[in-house]
């Protein structure tokens, strides 16, 4: 592929990201895990467009001779566009030629990035059920009909300010049979982002999650500046139309919006995420999130093709927090932005050292505890705690002696997630096979103290150190 025709497709991913499994307590009413695996992997690798050709004749019907594909060309984008979504999720595909047309790989990555931001913020096994908000959901109604497919438990409200957006919109819902799962919902631009305030429309109740793809750009200017330095035809479907691409102040402003809604709703929404277009966009919104005292934070990068790359950054102000590979980006420069560690390795075991002995000690120390709650899952290799405060310190430990000498003191036996008030800190502690070596990691799972996190991950580096 040339490097011109590489620039234009900007918007190849990387490759999805590992899912934690969480404990199996429930009856499973969530996905298979082969399934998700199979969408997670869909685009690790380059497309291969002949193969592609082979088994879509539409497709082969835009395909240069020479295998190329002309990404300045609009009806072969589009046709790619709906070559993958047919082929990889069964999905169809109705669009104006002057919209938005996008790019499925960069549309999924957000949605593995949100399935596993959703997943791994809750104690339920993988699948719970989640209304999403797709804010700006545009003529094709992507993400929703992406979400839908891969989350049966999935529902979504779609807004739109665009008239001809939301008509192609509802049609592309209905030529999936998604109506029950999907509500297209026209909005002014003057409306809140988020539906919920003034209950508009009473079929909007309840949303665990907003997303939104919001337009790039500060001017007309701007995105055609943009547009001629990607050799794109302007208004094309591989551009988009101003109204799609272009608003006051840019991303920075339109996410402010949602942040600002955020700050009345609250836990209302349990996760407020964005796409962002720009790195430094990422900086100037996560010090607006901490200025309002926002800890639980999420932020990804997305990887496409050789140069181009898109952030997403999610946040929360309930005490659930996502895996650290969910939240926190590994490449340098990104330490100072990202949020606090949530995962931290307290013992590294050598091939050959017993990890039974491992798994019993793990579980004598916790249970020696004073924990709200403690649950070992064999299979798993996993237990989940609980704590209304830190239990393992020093100070806290002459307390406990103290008051046995006096005093009888009791137990609590509460299962994970039924005491939300008096639980600090939540966390799993587990054992990850590997080849040569096995580890044990504490990972943070509820509330908003890092301290106290970090705290436990000490104590228990301390108590496993002879273990190595
Ligand atoms: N989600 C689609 C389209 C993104 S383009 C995709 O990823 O391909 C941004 C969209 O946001 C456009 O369709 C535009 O009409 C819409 N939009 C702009 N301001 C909006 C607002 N205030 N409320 C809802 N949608 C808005």
């Amino acid at each position: 592929m040339s490097s011109k025709k590489r620039k234009v497709l900007d918007d190849l991913e990387q490759p999805g990201r590992k899912s934690q499994a969480a404990p199996a307590s429930q009856q499973s009413l969530n996905v298979a895990a082969s399934d998700d695996a199979h969408f997670r992997h869909l685009y690790d690798r380059e497309l291969d467009f002949k193969q592609l050709a082979e088994k879509d004749v539409d497709f082969a019907a835009v395909l240069q001779e020479n295998g190329h594909l002309d990404f300045t060309e609009p009806k072969a984008v589009m046709q790619l566009t709906k070559t993958l979504l047919s082929l990889d999720f069964n999905l169809k595909l109705e669009l104006p030629d002057d919209r938005l047309c996008p790019p499925v790989p960069n549309r999924h990555n957000y949605i593995l990035w949100l399935k596993e931001l959703v997943d791994t913020s809750s104690y339920e096994p993988p699948g719970r059920p989640a209304c999403g908000l797709d804010i700006g959901t545009g003529a094709s109604c992507i993400y929703p009909l992406l979400g839908t497919t891969q989350r049966p438990s999935w529902r979504f409200v779609a807004t739109d300010i665009d008239e001809k957006s939301l008509q192609y919109a509802r049609e592309n819902v209905a030529l999936n049979h998604l109506e029950d799962r999907i509500i297209v919902l026209g909005r002014q631009p003057e409306d809140t982002l988020i539906p919920l305030r003034g209950r508009e429309n009473e079929k909007v109740i309840h949303i665990d999650f907003t997303m939104m793809n919001p337009p790039f750009y500060e001017s007309e200017d701007d995105m055609l500046s943009s547009a001629q330095s990607k050799v794109r035809p302007p208004h094309s479907a591989c551009t988009g139309a101003p109204v799609e691409m272009v608003c006051e102040g840019g991303e920075i402003a339109h996410i402010s919006r949602m942040l600002e809604e955020s700050l009345v709703l609250k836990e209302e929404v349990q996760w407020y995420t964005s796409m962002l277009g720009k790195a430094s966009s990422v900086e100037t919104l996560v010090d607006k999130l901490k200025a309002n005292g926002i800890d639980n934070y999420a932020i990804t990068e997305f990887i496409q093709g050789n140069k181009t790359r898109r952030w997403a950054l999610g946040w929360s102000f309930g005490p659930m927090r996502p895996a650290e590979h969910v939240a926190r980006v590994k490449t340098s420069g990104w330490k100072k932005v990202s949020p606090p560690v949530l995962a931290i390795e307290v013992l590294s075991l050598h091939p050959g050292r017993s990890i039974d002995h491992a798994i019993t000690r793990i579980n004598e120390v916790m249970r020696s505890l004073e924990l709200l709650s403690w649950n070992w899952d064999t299979d798993a290799r996993k237990g989940t705690g609980r704590t209304r405060e830190n239990v393992w310190s020093r100070a806290s430990r002459r307390k406990k002696m103290r008051d046995q000498s006096t005093s009888f003191s009791v137990l609590s036996s509460a299962a994970p997630g039924s005491d939300p008030v008096q639980c600090r800190l939540g966390f799993d502690v587990a054992v990850e096979m590997g080849v040569p070596t096995t580890t044990v990691t504490v990972h943070w799972r509820e509330g908003h103290d890092a301290v106290m996190f970090e705290s436990l991950g000490g104590f228990l580096q301390g108590k496993l150190k002879d273990l190595r």
